[in-house]
C-alpha cells in the first residue's frame, strides 16, 4: 500500500475510544506498552478470519468485526480471564474506506462493552483477512482450563446453542419464510455475546470450561482428552430456543444441532457437586442461564443419552461453510 493508503486506514484505528489506565503507550510507536496487574498472569489468544473461510464477501463490515473481536473475547471468557488490550492485523485486497469505518463502528461498539483497548496491529495488502491477537490477565493460578474436570463434576452449558448454525443457513441461501425469526438466527450467527463475565464468575468454581466455537460435542471431547474422563450427556437437557425449534420444528433434530453448531460462544464448562449449589448465585450477576446438560464419568467416553436411553447418534462436525448442507443426522 502507499504510505497514503496506510495513512488513513491507520487513522481511523488511532481514533481509540477506549483509553485504559493501564497502557502506558498505545498506537503510534514500534510497540505497546501495557501494566500487567500485580499478582496476575498475563493471558494471551488470537483469531484470524479469512474472507471465504469464515465469513462470506458479502457479510457486513461490521458483523465481521463483531465476530472477529467476539471469538477472541470468548477465549478469554472460556479462561476466566479479564479482557483488557488488543492488537489487530489487517489484510485487504485494496484501500476501501466504506469497509473500514463499517469494521471501525463494529469493532469500536464491542471493544467499548468490554473495555477493551486497541494497542496496535498492522496494515497490509493482500486477500481479506482479519487477526485480532487479546490479551487480558488472571489471578496468578486462578485460569479455568480444560484439563480438570473429574468424575461425578456436573457438566454445564451457558445460554442455547443451534442456532448459530440455523443463522448460517440463511447467510448461505435458505429461503426465508419468516422474516423476523431469519433475522433473530443470523444475529445469533454474527453478534454472539461472549460470556466474558460469566467466565470470570466461575473461577474457584469450575474445574474444566472450553467455549463452544467448533460445536459442543466437539469442543467437549477437547475438555474430556485434555481431563482424562468421560460424560453422559442427557440430549433432553440442551437448552434449546423458541427461535430454533421452531425454525427446526423437529426436536431430536434441533438437539443435533445444538450438538454440532459451531460460532456459538458459549460455556461448557464442569463444576464439583461441592460447588454446585453456588452456581446460580454467582452467576447472578452476568445475566446468563446456565443448564446441566449431563456428567462427568470416569470411562474416556462421550455418551449421549435421551433420559436414560442410549443414543447411537453419528454427528457430523462443524466445519465453516465449506459443506453447508450436508445432512446432520
Ligand atoms: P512498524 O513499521 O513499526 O510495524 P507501522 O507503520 O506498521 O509500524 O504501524 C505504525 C503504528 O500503527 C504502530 O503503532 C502499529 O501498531 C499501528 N497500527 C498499524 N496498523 C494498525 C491497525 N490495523 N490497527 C491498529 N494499529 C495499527
Ligand atoms: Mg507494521
Amino acid at each position: 500500500m502507499t504510505r497514503n493508503e496506510f495513512d488513513l486506514i491507520r487513522d481511523y484505528f488511532a481514533r481509540q475510544p477506549v483509553k485504559r489506565r493501564d497502557v502506558a503507550l498505545g498506537i503510534g510507536d514500534d510497540c505497546a506498552l501495557v501494566e500487567v496487574p500485580e499478582g496476575c498472569q498475563l493471558v494471551v489468544t488470537t483469531d484470524t478470519l479469512v474472507e471465504g473461510t469464515h465469513f462470506l464477501p458479502t457479510a457486513s463490515a461490521s458483523d465481521v468485526a463483531h465476530k472477529a473481536l467476539a471469538s477472541n473475547l470468548s477465549d478469554l471468557a472460556a479462561m476466566g480471564a479479564m479482557p483488557a488490550w488488543c492488537s489487530l492485523a489487517l489484510t485487504l485486497p485494496e484501500p476501501d474506506d466504506a469497509w473500514v469505518a463499517g469494521f471501525c463502528q463494529g469493532f469500536t461498539a464491542l471493544a467499548e462493552h468490554f473495555q477493551v483497548q486497541l494497542i496496535g496491529g498492522d496494515t497490509t495488502r493482500g486477500p481479506k483477512s482479519i487477526t485480532i491477537t487479546l490479551h487480558g490477565h488472571v489471578p496468578k493460578g486462578q485460569a479455568l482450563t480444560r484439563a480438570g474436570a473429574k468424575p461425578g463434576d456436573w457438566l454445564f452449558v451457558t445460554g442455547t446453542l443451534g442456532e448459530s448454525q440455523a443463522g448460517l443457513d440463511y447467510i448461505l441461501g435458505k429461503p426465508v419464510v419468516d422474516k423476523a425469526r431469519a433475522t433473530t438466527l443470523i444475529n445469533r450467527h454474527y453478534r454472539a455475546q461472549p460470556r466474558v463475565t460469566a467466565g470470570q464468575a466461575l473461577r474457584g468454581i469450575a474445574s474444566a470450561a472450553i467455549d463452544i466455537s467448533d460445536g459442543l460435542h466437539a469442543d467437549l471431547t477437547h475438555i474430556l482428552t485434555a481431563s482424562g474422563v468421560g460424560a453422559k450427556v442427557d440430549v433432553t437437557q440442551l437448552p434449546l430456543s423458541e427461535s430454533l425449534l421452531a425454525e427446526v420444528g423437529d426436536t431430536e433434530q434441533a438437539q443435533k444441532l445444538a450438538l454440532t453448531s459451531g460460532e456459538e460462544y458459549e460455556l461448557c464448562f464442569t463444576v464439583p457437586e461441592m460447588y454446585r449449589g453456588m452456581l446460580d448465585t454467582t452467576l447472578k450477576h452476568s445475566g446468563v442461564n446456565v443448564q446441566c446438560i449431563g456428567q462427568i464419568t470416569g470411562n474416556h467416553r462421550l455418551e449421549l443419552v435421551a433420559d436414560s436411553q442410549p443414543l447411537d447418534w453419528v454427528l457430523s462436525g462443524w466445519d465453516h461453510f465449506k459443506e453447508p448442507r450436508r445432512d446432520r443426522s
